[in-house]
């Protein structure tokens, strides 16, 4: 019985031992590359494993194999496998060994051919996560639960925040927020149904985030790892990300508070682009102007007018005095009409 006893306490410890150490490793192969183009390689793998969120690395708990290829398309710089292997365009890899492609301009946001190298790995291993259905145990039991609704009370019953979750396939790609936040709304009245296109393309880095959702989460991924502007310029999505790992990089910027407009009035000689401090609007008031009485129509204008205060109101709402920074919004009122057709785009 003692025996048997050890047995199962072994059996345990080793079990907790093993989810313990389970995590993502990158293997290179070396199979014909000389001894700088191993120690070039693997610090460029060793890059990119520093760069990835420690949960990403913990859940994702397998080897992927990583070698030189030069099967690829001249102008790819990376592919993986749907599982556990990563190729690279060999034809890169001399600049990296020898140091000329920490320097190459590629034109590309990244910049240099080595930065846009440590990027494709990054986003080659989100790719990989991304299929491997890798839902936290919260995001989990959203699933089961929204499953377990639709099959109750069927598409018409369905909640709004069970919209999406009940077909969930991918780790990040077809997460409602995602979707809202990437470009692909739910169209009106089709019950949960997406836009196809993405028209988002005004302030992308790369065209490419738009092709489907899939790419839009790998592309995204670089920028919240390797760029620390990131936050500042996509804020809702790099708190989306953050959520997904509980983490987030140490380098990310401090974003300053006031938030770019467009001035797309008529007035020339006003500076086109304006600035906003959150803190100072006291009021958004939203007109519709319809030559009819409907809410929508294939024809309109919407309006947002913001009231924002002068800096003197700040230090009325600081002392607790709401009739004082009211008072003083009103008659500072500098007022913006922000105009769009809904028919029109
Ligand atoms: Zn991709």
């Amino acid at each position: 019985m003692r025996c048997l006893v050890g047995w199962l306490l072994g059996v345990v410890l080793w079990a907790g031992t093993s989810s313990a150490m389970a995590a993502l490793a990158l293997e290179l192969d070396t199979q014909g590359l000389s001894t700088a183009q191993q120690s070039a390689s693997q610090t460029l793998l060793d890059d990119a494993m520093a760069h990835l969120p420690p949960s990403f690395k913990q859940r994702l708990d397998r080897t992927v194999s990583v070698r030189w290829s030069d099967a690829l398309p001249a102008a790819a710089y990376g592919e993986a496998s749907p599982v556990s292997e990563l190729e690279l365009n060999l034809k890169l890899l001399p600049g990296l060994t020898d140091g000329s492609a920490a320097t190459q301009q590629t034109g590309r946001p990244h910049g240099t051919v080595r930065q846009e190298l440590l990027a494709t790995v990054l986003h080659e291993l989100t790719h990989i996560y991304d299929r491997a259905r890798l839902w936290p145990a919260e995001q989990r039991a959203v699933i089961l639960r929204c499953q377990r609704q639709m099959q109750a009370n069927g598409d018409v019953g369905l909640a709004d925040d069970c919209r999406g979750e009940t077909d969930r396939r991918f780790t990040l790609s077809d997460d409602p927020r995602l979707l809202d936040l990437a470009g692909w709304p739910q169209s009106i009245g089709q019950r949960g149904q997406r836009e196809v296109d993405n028209r988002q393309i005004a302030r992308s880095p790369d065209l490419y985030e738009t092709t489907n959702a899939r790419e839009f989460v790998a592309v995204n991924m670089e920028y919240f790892l390797l760029d620390p502007s990131y936050p500042c310029r996509r804020p809702e999505l790099f708190a989306w990300y953050k959520a997904q790992f509980g983490w987030a990089p140490d380098k990310a910027a401090q974003c300053p508070s006031e938030l770019p407009y467009l001035n797309a009035g008529s007035d020339f000689a006003r500076e086109p682009l304006g600035k906003i401090d959150p803190e100072r609007v006291y009021e958004v008031d939203y007109l519709l102007a319809e030559a009819n009485q409907n809410w929508v129509s294939r024809w309109g204008h919407s309006m947002l007018r913001l009231v924002i205060c002068a800096p003197a109101a700040l230090a009325g709402r600081i002392a607790g005095w709401t009739w004082t920074r009211a008072w003083y919004c009103r008659i500072a009122r500098s007022s913006t009409m922000y105009s769009s057709r809904p028919g029109a785009a």
